[in-house]
């Protein structure tokens, strides 16, 4: 309730339940930070409090607009949630369904999840209703990049920043609500304070063992073995500057033993830009491979 569900971002849980209290709930906002925070989360919950229709409670969980919205089925209450671009049909289909009255609440809530997809059409279509919104409505925009949103949209809506998690509080979201913890300890790290990537990285858990085994073990195979056992790195180039990221723990771990290993750090650094600036992958891969193994066998 009032948000104690949602692990982080706890400034964020004061500000939002205050300007509730103190009634200066404006027309629009931006929720900007990182994927796989729990801005979505947030925007939700906070829904349904604007929704609540009990003035003494933020969400007294009795009213019937929290029954309904617990129950998804909540008429002042609409959402856009999808991975793919968000196009001009979505943002008038939205439009046409803002002009009508709430039935409900005395609100009408519209989040637009992973807003900074909106196409630019898209984008100058929701302006206008941002510039005149009917009195009812509140849009709530999710986005990582706020650069993406014209300064016109910008403009208009209240911006509230999502912090990563800190690393205590993803290690209590993977264990609580999905059952996940992550090894070896620094694992977690990679995720840099987001859900969504430590999901992912859970979900190659092999992968993650593989590479742990051989650069904890450089000395004792060949570059022939290091290449065999690392084959998964060609093929994983979508997730490899999280892979780097976790290389790189793996050395500063041993470097904390043998100041030898920070050379390596370097080395890894180095592909890690190489690669983002579109060096050739396979090749940036076998030059990095091949200088960890040298360094370590002599
Ligand atoms: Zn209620």
């Amino acid at each position: 309730m009032e948000f104690t569900d949602i692990i982080g971002n706890e400034k964020n849980k004061e500000l939002l339940k205050s300007i509730l209290k103190q009634q200066k709930l404006s027309h629009s906002y931006m929720f900007i930070g990182k994927e796989g925070i729990g801005k979505f989360l947030f925007a939700n919950k906070w829904a349904k409090m604007i929704l609540c229709q009990t003035k003494e409670e933020l969400e007294c969980n009795k009213c019937k607009s929290c029954i309904q919205f617990d129950s998804n089925n909540h008429p002042d209450f609409y959402v856009i949630n999808q991975d793919e671009t968000i196009k001009i049909e979505q943002i008038r289909n939205l439009q046409t369904k803002i002009l009508e009255k709430p039935i409900i609440s005395n609100k009408k809530v519209y989040i637009i999840n992973n807003a900074d997809t909106m196409t630019k059409e898209a984008q100058n279509c929701l302006l206008k209703t941002l510039e005149e919104p009917p009195e009812y409505v509140v849009i709530i925009l999710i986005g990582a990049n706020e650069n993406i949103f014209l300064n016109t949209i910008r403009s208009r809506c209240t911006k509230i920043s999502f912090e990563p998690l800190k690393e205590n509080e993803l290690i209590k979201i993977l264990k609580e609500k999905f059952d996940i913890y992550l090894e070896p300890e620094y694992l977690i790290k990679v995720a840099q304070g987001s859900v969504k990537t430590a999901l992912s990285i859970a979900q190659k858990k092999d992968l993650y063992k593989s590479v742990q085994d051989v650069f904890e073990n450089t000395d004792k195979y060949t570059l022939l073995d290091v290449l065999n056992k690392l084959q998964v790195l060609y093929k994983n180039k979508e997730n490899i500057q999280e892979i780097l990221d976790y290389i790189e723990y793996i050395f500063l771990n041993k470097a904390q033993k043998e100041t030898k290993y920070l050379s390596k750090i370097e080395e890894i650094e180095k592909t890690k830009k190489n690669i983002i600036s579109n060096s050739n992958y396979d090749m940036q891969i076998d030059y990095l491979l091949f200088k960890i193994w040298e360094e370590n066998a002599f």
